[in-house]
């Protein structure tokens, strides 16, 4: 009998031998500073909810009336009926927040960024990227078939000299960059990135992802935080991390909006959320602008922690965001690293290959605002004690 799949079992021998194969944590409780994976009860740092909002009381209000009101899911993809008033009062809201003209809500912020670059570029064209850009980024490059030129990470000058030498090109090009950085938590040169999009007449589009509800005013993001706005033509941001639910979205001009409305695949041909989501997400940012105090006391664990794991001796790179990783090199060592601390009380998720460059493992921790003092002196405890049992320290 043939077996045609039989090399994705090889594989995943050879990842086991390797140390890499990762078995799937299971969460058993809300996904919260601690919560309860295989059995455990730990200190929750590898989750994207920094600022509690998971399980804020008027998140779960607004989901449960939502149900009630409008049932369990859409029944349609948007363009076909699927467009229900929710969505339509979360594109009006963040586009307000993000003083914008106008937004369009993805399922997720794969989705958005995929769908967007998909759909806004061609053949002809030329996209000028980060080397570390997000995976649903790349697989938009990929996707819209434009000539993809990539830059050394965060190098403004390289992005610049590859918009120079197109300027006989033909094709639009577009200047591409996450707004924060993922796996190491530093922020894009978005003002020198800017810069360079206005003067070569290229379209420029950032990923705040992880800078939503983290960085700028009440979490407006990287181009609020650099004072920006305006001057960016495509802002992507994410609903999944600290909103707290799940979707993406971009925001632009009202043209951008209504072509992306004819032409985004995964807004055309994937089911739109659930009422529950829209309605979710719609309370958060009511939350965003009437508890701000929740952003402060994210950024002022992130220092402490990320102070605590420098002093202690861990290389922690070049993070500026509650995103703080651990590097330690190999990625059987990350994974070993991780084990243990899960051993010991603590969550942070080991990441190797392809997701970062080979030797550049790590474990990464995100703190929230809802971790408390005692939560960060045990987990700073933990990673000390099991750091200089693997001779990392
Ligand atoms: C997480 C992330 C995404 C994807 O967002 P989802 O809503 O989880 O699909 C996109 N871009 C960046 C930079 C991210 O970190």
């Amino acid at each position: 009998m043939s077996k045609p799949l039989a090399y994705l079992h090889d594989q995943i021998e050879q990842w086991k031998s390797e140390g890499t194969y990762q078995r799937l944590r299971v969460l058993e409780s809300a996904s919260a500073a601690e919560s309860r994976f295989d059995g455990k009860d730990v200190i929750n740092l590898a989750s994207n909810n920094y600022l509690g909002l998971t399980t804020h009381p008027k998140l779960l209000e607004a989901a449960i009336a939502a149900v009630k009101r409008y049932g369990a899911g859409s029944g349609a993809v948007r363009t076909i009926s699927g467009t229900m008033s929710l969505h339509l009062a979360l594109e009006e809201r963040i586009a307000a927040f993000k003083n914008v003209e106008a937004c369009v809500v993805f399922q997720s912020g794969f989705a958005a960024n995929a769908g967007t670059v998909s759909a806004i570029l061609g053949p002809d064209d030329h996209i000028v990227s980060d080397e570390l850009n997000h995976a649903s980024i790349v697989d938009g490059c990929r996707l819209s078939r434009a000539k993809i030129h990539v830059f050394a990470h965060k190098d403004v000058a390289a992005a610049e000299s590859i918009l120079a030498s197109l300027a006989g090109a033909g094709g639009k090009k577009l200047l591409i960059s996450d707004g924060v950085f993922s796996m190491d938590g530093d922020i894009g040169p978005l003002p020198g990135l800017v810069a360079a999009a206005e003067k070569h007449g290229a379209i420029m589009m950032v990923d705040d992802a992880h800078s939503s509800g983290v960085l700028g005013r009440n979490g407006r993001g990287t181009i609020d935080h650099f004072g920006l706005h305006g001057r960016v033509d495509i802002q992507v941001g994410t609903l999944s991390k600290a909103i707290g639910v799940l979707g993406g979205y971009v925001c632009g001009s009202r043209d951008l909006i209504e072509f992306l409305y004819h032409r985004a695949r995964p807004f055309l041909f994937s089911t739109s959320h659930p009422p529950a989501v829209a309605a979710a997400c719609l309370a958060a940012f009511d939350v965003l602008e009437r508890e701000p105090e929740r952003i402060d006391a994210l950024w002022a664990n992130a220092r402490y922690f990320k102070h605590g794991l420098a002093s202690a001796g861990f290389n922690t790179g070049i993070s500026e965001t509650p995103i703080t990783p651990v590097i330690v090199g190999e990625a059987a060592l990350a994974h070993r690293l991780s084990r243990e601390l899960f051993e010991e009380g603590v969550l942070a998720t080991g990441i190797g290959f392809p997701t970062v460059a080979k030797g550049k493992a790590r474990v990464r921790t995100i703190v929230a605002s809802t971790h408390s003092r005692a939560d960060l002196d045990r987990a700073l405890e933990v990673f000390e004690k099991v750091g200089k049992r693997l001779e990392i320290l």
